[in-house]
């Protein structure tokens, strides 16, 4: 494949973050002291203005941009690029005093939105007062009207600056806002969805309890007790947000057109934007990564999946596409539990691991650390000593040295064959169902348990939407997922029918997509497509465990335990290649199915396994069948061992990392040419703690 560039302007990758020199003008020289240390640092670009609005715009009508002007000065002085902020995440005080509208409504208790739908009851939202930041309403036309204005002014002013790389529109957006205004769009919305109250009351199952409604404006208030009024007022919400970052983006669009457009998200526990719905608006996909490396538990095993499987998300989200880490941490950061000091060589291998999965920067949050407020403790390049023989300012500047070397990455693709589902709508829906029990609400961790085998064995994996083109594929996996509309379960057929091999687990299918459960037995409206009707979900106690045997000749075999979850299932023309050995009144029937369907197979996991072993055996299997590979053929990664390869224009970039604390070896059985030690590799090869190889190869 072509090398796919972020931006036509540079071919290398960016190394910078967010700079805040706004927090600093009482103090003379700053800058001439930063940029010498960003010499030093080698960082090449700063992220800018992201909460600057009270400096752009002291008083209402009052621009100065003196210190944007200087900024980029000094930019184009010295060869660095711009990520240039939107700065409508923190409103200045003025505004949110005199116009109170533009100030957010929510649930006491929840100014955004994790855990507001499980957790809210019928109490009334109140008004925010100024404060904090991102708690704007994303309805009120002031607020918007006041974004438009600035942004239509820094997009005249900086929209066609040489050195302006990407617009970073607003903040880490968020959801929840309850008031008058965002319900009456709520019930636009609704109107626009439903077309009529019949259909509405309908698609909400409103009947019970006598949450019939005979008038729209009746709908007020997000009830709990509806499911389906959850999912709806959280895709609402999403979409708000959404409809306010095109407004955002409007200006900027127009009068800039050739600028890159992107927003840097939070994800993680943050759940309550749709980020396949955004990616369209997005011309790159950015997010801001805060790995915690220091957990004995797992000796980061643990959070190197999960930050590799986020990384993969955001490449994924533009079809393959390079993407940007907006913000990482220099250093701990100040909003843990425990914000321990990264020890040598961690802040290295986590910048390279989001390099190996598709990002092609290396920014921070924050270029300089601040002396006060609630930000004074967290990792900067520049600390409160200034010094730059710190530790971290030096490996800092190591790091830059090693993103030159391996700048031919910029642009590459990851040749995934395993797409990996993740849906927003189908974790909407689990955690704002009462029931089936609450082991099931763990959408997210489902995921990642079957994403844990392919991080472990050096295979790529895409992720993909429910609206995402599965065609490229070899196999796509669907853990979990409780909604499939009618739409979706036709596009899984075709899939199968034409050759592609699905797996699908317990509590697939279970509701349609306005939360009605699929009537005829599950899995819902693909029965025929896995040969099966899963009768019942039984649910394990925690300290219970049960039994499966499988029956395949290979790894797939004999005896595996199971924990928390186990189908009852009927073969309905499936073969059968494990049955429940546990007792049980299901005892000898279906626990894992595979359905021949036109000229592929649809695989159904109808337990779980109480180890990784189930799934690792199963999947060995699998991806044997179907040839597919490591991308680092033959070569066994021990525990906590990763293999991640991006590709381009005949080069191909192989990261093999280390990420304990303790060594480990890998053995090569073809020699290797190390791109950042410059040394070529072969046999048994040491992998020091937090060490990070990069095997290239080129064809040219
Ligand atoms: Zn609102």
């Amino acid at each position: 494949m072509e090398k796919e560039y972020l931006s036509n302007k540079f071919k290398h990758i960016l190394h910078g973050g967010d700079y805040n020199p706004d927090q600093w003008l009482d103090v003379p020289g700053i800058m001439d002291k930063d940029f010498a240390l960003f010499d030093l640092a080698g960082i090449n670009s700063m992220s800018i203005g992201i909460f600057s609005w009270a400096t752009l715009e002291p008083r209402e009508g009052e621009f100065d941009f003196s210190m944007l002007d200087e900024l980029f000065e000094r930019a184009e002085k010295t060869g660095r690029y711009v990520i240039l902020a939107t700065p409508s995440g923190g409103k200045p005080a003025w505004m949110a005093n005199k116009y109170p509208e533009i100030n957010r409504m929510c649930i006491p208790g929840f100014t955004i939105a994790p855990g507001w739908m499980v957790k809210r009851s019928l109490v009334p939202p109140v008004r925010v007062e100024h404060g904090g930041r991102h708690n704007h309403c994303p309805t009120s036309p002031i607020y918007r009207e006041k974004c438009r204005i600035i942004n239509t002014k820094l997009a005249e002013r900086y929209g066609n600056h040489p050195m302006l790389a990407f617009w970073h529109v607003s903040n880490e957006y968020n959801t929840g806002c309850e008031c008058d205004l965002c319900r009456a769009a709520f019930r636009d919305w609704l109107k626009k969805k439903y077309k009529t109250l019949e259909n509405l009351n309908h698609s909400w199952w409103t009947p019970f309890w006598s949450h019939t409604y005979s008038d729209w404006e009746e709908i007020k208030a997000v009830d709990v007790s509806v499911s389906s009024m959850c999912v709806d007022f959280q895709r609402f919400c999403s979409e708000q947000a959404l409809d306010f970052y095109k407004a955002e983006c409007a200006p900027l669009r127009e009068i800039s057109p050739n600028i890159p457009v992107t927003t840097n998200f939070m994800s993680g526990p943050f759940h309550d934007l749709d980020f396949w719905k955004w990616a369209d608006e997005m011309d790159v996909a950015s997010w801001d990564a805060y790995p915690q490396y220091h957990e004995p538990a797992t000796d980061n095993r643990d959070t190197a999946i999960y930050f590799s499987l986020h990384h993969d998300l955001f490449r994924s989200l533009k079809g393959g596409k390079p993407f940007i880490l907006m913000e990482s941490c220099p250093g701990p950061t100040n909003w843990g539990v425990l914000n321990r000091q990264l020890r040598p060589g961690v802040h290295r291998m986590k910048s390279l691991q989001a390099v190996a999965h598709g990002s092609d920067t290396v920014c921070y949050f924050q270029l300089r650390k601040g002396r006060g407020a609630s930000e004074k403790f967290h990792g900067a390049v520049i600390d409160h000593a200034e010094n730059p023989n710190g530790r971290m300012f030096r490996e800092i500047a190591d790091l830059s040295k090693d993103l030159k070397k391996i700048e031919g990455v910029v642009g590459c693709h990851t040749p995934a064959k395993v797409a990996l589902m993740y849906d927003w709508n189908a974790r909407w829906a689990l955690e704002a169902s009462a029931g089936p029990t609450d082991h099931c609400k763990e959408y997210f961790a489902t995921v990642l348990k079957h994403y844990d085998y392919f991080w472990s064995n050096g295979i790529p994996v895409d992720m993909v939407g429910p609206d995402s083109n599965l065609d490229k594929y070899s196999l796509v996996i669907t853990p979990s997922l409780y909604m499939v509309s009618e739409e979706l379960s036709k596009r899984f057929k075709e899939y199968v029918a034409n050759g592609g091999t699905l797996v699908a687990t317990y509590l697939t299918g279970v509701v349609n997509d306005t939360d009605l459960v699929h009537m005829g037995g599950l899995p819902g409206n693909m029965r025929d497509l896995f040969g099966i009707w899963a009768e019942e979900i039984d649910y394990l106690y925690p300290q219970e465990v049960s039994k499966l045997t499988a029956t395949g000749t290979n790894k797939f075999k004999g005896d595996f335990e199971l924990a928390n979850v186990c189908e009852v299932i009927h073969a309905e023309g499936a073969s059968v290649h494990a049955t429940f050995a546990n007792g049980d009144y299901y005892d000898g029937m279906p626990a894992v199915t595979c359905n021949s369907y036109g000229k592929g197979k649809a695989w159904y996991i109808g337990a779980e396994g109480k180890s990784s072993d189930m799934l690792i055996s199963f999947y060995e299997d699998l991806t044997a069948e179907l040839g597919i590979e490591s991308c680092l053929p033959n070569v066994k990664l021990p525990y906590g061992v990763a293999a991640q390869v991006r590709e381009g224009d005949g080069e191909r970039y192989v990261f093999v990392i280390n990420y304990k604390s303790t060594p480990a070896e890998i053995t090569l059985p073809t020699e290797q040419y190390d791109i950042l030690a410059e040394e070529t590799c072969s046999g048994t090869v040491t992998l020091p703690p937090y060490c990070v190889k990069c095997f290239f190869t080129s064809k040219k």
